[in-house]
């Protein structure tokens, strides 16, 4: 496939991504991208006329996708049995809100008058952990009955321009509190039950940068400027946290030498783009005192594959890595804040499809890059396949589950997460179908009122994501799991 089309020259100059990716399914890209988007999970201003001329040449060949049919077809219901009824009803109303886009478009815009205590007892359940470290204690244990070994936690206190009602010292104490007391315990109590000590995925901590100053936005905005010293502070807050996660790895790793993967994780977060170039160099300090060579990494920083830039951008950081000697950790996402950026038009993507060739071969360069390294020694050391498309993620286990990667000590270093809440039907066939062990959930926890934005991103994602965990489907679905236990028969 042309580059050109994912790329940026300048980019195109410098990255090196692979440009012939084994086949592993049996059906290309190609015929992906003809497929009928009105039947596919994401369509926003895409259709066949503007992918068409984006169909690659078949000389070259490119991240292959297994074909809608295969991937986009989940499974019925049966993910649904793991909830509880309360649970139940809690998708049932999501499944009610996103029943077209104008009833969505309504329940965006009433949220932030829904009171609390409806916001709890209808929505907060399902998109978090808990209030408490107790509770998101019990989360993990609950998705681990689900086949899901370990989290990516978030302490979701937070506004994107930053909460200035919360201390940032606070917020580091609870989080290196929360990496202590759920994330060590966690990751090792499902190690010392796991088969093989690499079978089970690191466990994470998520580190929002907006939630680590005063006035984080203006912070970000000006960290080489005018907020030097507010910056160098921020720096540091992160550090106290990430070192409690390096330090735990060191230990960890004299319990249990054979393991390749880190044991615990801090992952920063990405924020909307008119921040990211300080949280790109939050990252990159970050990385530079935390993931040494040769040995796994402490550090994961994330990359929107929606932006237009972000390709030159994997680029560069690999060559600042390779540089200035320290590994990279990547989580590579779509982004998030496509319905509030300001320059969509000059710095996203234009279409769903750009942006999705954007990740699959993010993503296809990335694994590349780790697997054909033995352990540790890749300039990129782990990667987070962090996405809700089915098809990304089964491109992604197709590259790393294979028989020649079979004995690969690296297959750890690559994980699929999703959110809480979100994709359980993907996430479910990843792990049921597939036997896909490295997946994690996102689990924001903290106060309910505090995650309110949180929640009400995931609920403007609804509109985005695969439809088949939403809407009508989700309704039909809830409803009959709920009436099928009231009569005895689920
Ligand atoms: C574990 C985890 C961690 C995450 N962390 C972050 C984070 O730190 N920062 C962050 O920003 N997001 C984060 N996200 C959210 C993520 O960026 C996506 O918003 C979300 O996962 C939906 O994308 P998807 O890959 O699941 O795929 P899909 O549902 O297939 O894609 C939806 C996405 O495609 C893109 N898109 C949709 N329409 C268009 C269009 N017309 N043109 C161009 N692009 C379009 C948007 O990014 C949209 O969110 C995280 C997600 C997960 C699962």
């Amino acid at each position: 496939m042309s580059l050109r089309l994912l790329c940026t020259k300048q980019s195109l100059k410098s990255i090196k991504y692979s440009t012939v990716i084994p086949t592993v399914a049996t059906t290309t890209l190609k015929l992906n991208q003809l497929r009928n988007f009105h039947d596919t999970p994401n369509k926003q201003n895409t259709t066949i006329s503007n992918v068409i001329p984006q169909v690659p040449t078949p000389s070259t060949t490119t991240a292959s996708i297994p074909t809608s049919s295969t991937t986009t077809k989940l499974p019925t219901t049966e993910y649904l049995k793991a909830f509880n009824n309360k649970e139940l009803m809690s998708f049932f109303t999501i499944g009610l809100c996103t029943l077209n886009k104008p009833i969505l478009q309504l329940c965006i815009k009433l949220f932030p008058y829904v009171p609390m205590f409806l916001i709890k007892a209808l929505v907060y359940r399902i998109y978090c952990g808990g209030e408490t470290i107790e509770e998101v204690q019990k989360t993990g244990l609950r998705l681990h009955e689900r086949g899901i070994n370990n989290m990516m936690i978030s302490l979701t206190i937070e506004a994107c321009d930053g909460n200035d009602n919360v201390d940032p010292n606070y917020i580091v104490a609870e989080t290196a509190r929360s990496i202590e007391n759920i994330l060590v315990p966690h990751t090792v109590k499902m190690i010392n039950q796991a088969a093989n000590v690499n079978d089970i995925p690191p466990g994470y901590v998520a580190i929002k940068p907006t939630g680590f100053a005063k006035d984080a936005a203006s912070v970000l905005r000006n960290y080489n400027t005018t907020k030097k010293a507010e910056f160098e502070d921020l720096v540091e807050k992160a550090s106290v946290v990430c070192q409690t996660i390096y330090e735990s790895n060191l230990k960890l790793a004299k319990e249990y030498p054979e393991r390749s993967a880190p044991f615990v994780v801090a992952v920063v977060d990405a924020e909307k783009y008119e921040l990211q170039e300080g949280v790109y160099e939050l990252q990159r300090r970050l990385y530079a005192k935390f993931n040494k060579m040769n040995a796994p990494v402490s550090i994961v920083g994330t990359l929107q594959m929606y932006l237009t830039g972000s390709a030159g951008l994997l680029a560069k950081e690999e060559e600042l890595a390779n540089k200035n000697g320290y590994r990279l950790g990547l989580k590579l996402v779509r982004g998030a804040y496509i319905h509030s950026e300001k320059n969509r038009s000059t710095v996203i993507h234009k279409t769903k499809q750009d942006t999705d060739n954007n990740y699959n071969t993010g993503i296809s360069y990335c694994i590349d890059s780790i697997m054909k390294q033995q352990a540790n020694e890749s300039t990129i050391g782990h990667l987070v396949v962090a996405s809700h498309n089915g098809d990304s993620l089964r491109l992604a286990s197709n590259k790393v589950y294979t028989e020649e990667n079979k004995l690969n000590k690296n297959k750890t270093n690559v994980v699929l997460g999703q959110l809480l809440g979100m994709a359980d039907s993907v996430t479910y066939d990843l792990i049921e179908n597939n036997k896909i062990g490295n997946v994690i959930k996102y689990v924001a926890w903290g106060p309910p009122l505090e995650t309110k934005e949180y929640l009400l991103r995931r609920l403007e994602e609804n509109g985005d994501a695969v439809k088949n965990d939403n809407g009508w489907p989700l309704v039909k679905a809830s409803f009959w799991m709920l009436m099928n236990r009231m009569l005895g028969r689920a």
